[in-house]
């Protein structure tokens, strides 16, 4: 049995997004069924509606950046109740039984993770899972997650997907005090890097090529900033940099910044890049033995340390809050790179369909 609710959706690559009735299941023993209050618009969320990533099923709900209020409880449940404000990210489901699920790695699951939105729904058969621009969602508990109530809950929504993107890393490289991390590119991701790289006690400089960037993001909590079309500059601060990590959007010059890295220092990678144009310098690898690696997400465990982490600290993203008639203007600015540094909707706006 469904029920419906509001949503938004594309129904093509094409078109505006639009209001819609959607179906979502009736709770399951371990389901958790959230009222959506507010949900982040992620990059992602554009490519995935315009097919840059490859085909999808159409209408397509988009949104893994969910904050809302539990409503309703399966019988099983015991993690949550109702009232509690809570969060989804980018995954809510995966086979529990390989190595990395029994590790708490469930974002790289052997199998595959399930994908908030526009994955086959392996428990509504026959619909693709749809996602938070919508006033509800049903939601396996542990794939739920619990928001720090001194936080604003709209401002907690983008931690939901960027914030965890860049807590990931940061704390698998060991980020802390006496290092050096550079971030790369400041915006959605950026911004939040260099919170919570300040907040662990890191010496953070901010990397841009825009010098517009450089007064917020001392203000974000970076302690420098390196304006990387500067050559002078990035030829002073070669060789200092312990971890880069790098949130820039597309295929780019990685050549300048692995320049940068100390000794065995690494370049980490939470961009979405496909094809390289740019050949790597390899000898710029082997003479100081540096590392490239990448980073997708974060498990469940490490979700929740990151928004535990983000309420101790007073760490939420920097956001507009924007109605649900403003989403296409918002992924043209998106698109245009004219955003500080998040948008997300208020989805009690979500008009009927
Ligand atoms: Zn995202
Ligand atoms: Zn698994």
């Amino acid at each position: 049995m469904t029920f419906t609710t509001r949503a938004i959706a594309a129904q093509n690559t094409s078109d505006d997004l639009a209001a819609i009735t959607i179906e979502r299941r009736d709770l399951l023993e371990h389901d958790v069924r959230i009222d959506i209050e507010f949900a982040g618009i992620c990059h992602s969320d554009i490519h995935s509606v315009k097919g840059d990533w490859g085909p999808m099923h159409f209408p397509l709900v988009p949104g893994h950046e969910i904050v809302g209020h539990v409503a309703e409880i399966g019988a099983g449940v015991t993690t949550h109740k109702v009232g509690d404000l809570v969060g989804v990210g980018v995954i809510i489901k995966s086979c529990g039984e390989c190595e990395k699920c029994l590790n708490n790695l469930e974002n790289y699951c052997d199998k595959g993770a399930l994908l908030t939105f526009g994955d086959a729904d392996p428990d509504l058969p026959g619909h693709i899972t749809q996602g938070g621009y919508s006033q509800s969602i049903v939601i396996t508990e542990k794939f739920v997650l619990r928001v720090p109530a001194n936080l604003d809950p709209a401002a907690v929504a983008p931690l939901l997907c960027a914030g965890i993107t860049t807590f990931s890393p940061l704390r698998h490289w060991k980020v802390g005090p006496g290092m050096t991390v550079g971030v790369a590119g400041i915006g959605g991701l950026g911004h939040l890097a260099v919170k919570f790289a300040h907040a662990m006690g890191a010496h953070v400089v901010a990397l841009t090529t825009s010098e517009s960037k450089a007064a917020v993001a001392l203000k974000l909590g970076a302690d420098e900033v390196l304006i990387t079309k500067d050559a002078e500059a990035m030829k002073a601060s070669r060789d200092r940099f312990d971890v880069i990590l790098s949130t820039l959007p597309g295929d780019h010059d990685m050549n300048p910044y692995i320049k940068l890295l100390a000794f065995e220092g690494t370049y980490v990678v939470v961009g979405a890049i496909n094809d390289m144009t740019h050949p790597l310098a390899l000898p710029l690898l082997l003479g100081r033995r540096k590392s490239i690696a990448g980073s997708n997400i974060g498990g469940m465990k490490e979700t929740q340390e990151m928004l535990d982490f983000a309420g101790e600290h007073g760490i939420t993203a920097d956001i507009e809050l924007i109605n649900a008639d403003q989403v296409n203007d918002a992924y043209k600015r998106v698109v245009a790179n004219d955003v500080q540094f998040r948008f997300v909707i208020d989805t009690a706006t979500i008009p009927a369909a």
